[in-house]
């Protein structure tokens, strides 16, 4: 049977796409996510005002990917609200790594040679505790609406930008029609060779990879001059399932460029043996371990630090035990620096 139009797809009711259902039936609730997993909420150290600040959101799928009775479950530990998320934290802002000051537009952000980075949207389909754009003006900072002329424009006018990076918030919680839109303007700047989507979705609710969004992607790579490169957000072997491998090979089959970014977090990857595991599930799903990302010191996420010392000995362990093209790169970024400095 011919598949229906890419417009059929995005003019479609929402309600109809199983994604779409999914992303709007997500746990909002830390005491409903602690009741499916059978753990006493008393106990687990929950906070009221890390809730209020940034609440809880996490997939069903996503969640039943959690071990039953484990306080420690490391996808857990990656979603729940703590209470000493509101500790003070020296050294821990609201933007660590200096994205408003790299804002050349609206949204839009140029810190290296070659690429600018657009905040499309703030919306994610799972909150994670440690995201360094928590605190992120999304609301101002948009480069949708009125503000999208002059996003274009800024690229057009500088040659030198070959590759632009969709990210957020993540980009894949737009709907297809937006991201079709959008990417087709970009492809008609002529000196843009790469459009690189940095999503979580794909991991958390694989679903998303659905008929319309690969066939949007694979005309991306057939019809226009931009090689798409996704860029997935993996933090443990315990996040890659067959559902999540199932969207690798999708994508794939569309021919996007697969890259994985893990963010190194105390009590949940801060170990060669798990960090090694994720390599090698990255890997028999079609995908390569690209950063390793030392935390971003974010207000509310001192918890999940990893001293630079220790870390140093994690990488030394995982070089010895995987092949090169398996560990990723240990980077950091500064606020100013003119790229992601490896460690
Ligand atoms: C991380 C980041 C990039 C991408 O950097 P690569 O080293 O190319 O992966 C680009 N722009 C901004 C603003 C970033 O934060
Ligand atoms: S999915 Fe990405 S942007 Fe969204 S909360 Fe998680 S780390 Fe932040």
């Amino acid at each position: 049977m011919e598949a229906p139009a890419l417009e059929t797809y995005d003019l479609e009711n929402a309600a109809s796409r199983p994604w779409r259902r999914e992303l709007a039936d997500a746990i909002r609730d830390p005491g409903e996510l602690l009741a499916l997993l059978g753990l006493d909420p008393e106990r687990m150290g929950l906070g009221a005002e890390a809730q209020r600040e940034f609440p809880l959101r996490v997939p069903r799928g996503y969640a039943a990917r959690m071990r039953p009775g484990d306080p420690r479950d490391p996808l857990l530990l990656q979603v729940l609200p703590l209470a000493s998320e509101t500790d003070p934290a020296p050294g821990f802002s609201a933007d660590p790594v200096g994205d408003l000051a790299a804002m050349a537009a609206p949204g839009l952000l140029h810190k290296y040679q070659g690429r600018a980075l657009l905040v499309i949207t703030g919306a994610c389909a799972v909150h994670c505790r440690y995201c360094f754009r928590r605190h992120f003006p999304y609301g101002e900072a948009n480069p949708a609406g009125e503000h999208w002329a002059e996003s274009l424009a800024y690229i057009a006018a500088r040659p030198e930008i070959d590759e632009v990076i969709l990210s957020g918030g993540d980009p894949l919680s737009l709907p297809d029609r937006r991201l079709a839109s959008m990417a087709g303007d970009l492809a008609a700047i002529p000196h843009l060779k790469r459009l690189r989507i940095h999503t979580r979705l794909p991991v958390v609710l694989p679903a998303r990879v659905d008929h319309g969004l690969v066939r949007w992607l694979s005309r991306l790579a057939r019809e226009t001059a931009l090689k798409p490169v996704v860029v997935i957000h993996a933090n443990h072997p315990h996040e890659i399932d067959g559902a999540v491998a199932g969207a690798m090979k999708r994508l794939a089959g569309a021919g996007a460029v697969l890259l994985n970014q893990s963010v190194l977090l105390r009590g949940v990857n801060d170990d060669p043996e798990t960090l090694a595991a994720l390599s090698e599930a990255l890997f028999a799903a079609g995908v390569l371990p690209y950063y390793l990302h030392r935390l971003d010191r974010v207000r509310g996420a001192a918890h999940f630090e990893v001293p630079d010392a220790e870390a140093e000995g994690i990488m030394t362990a995982l070089r010895a035990r995987l092949p090169g093209y398996l560990v990723p790169a240990f980077v950091c970024e500064e606020p100013g620096a003119p790229y992601k400095r490896p460690l």
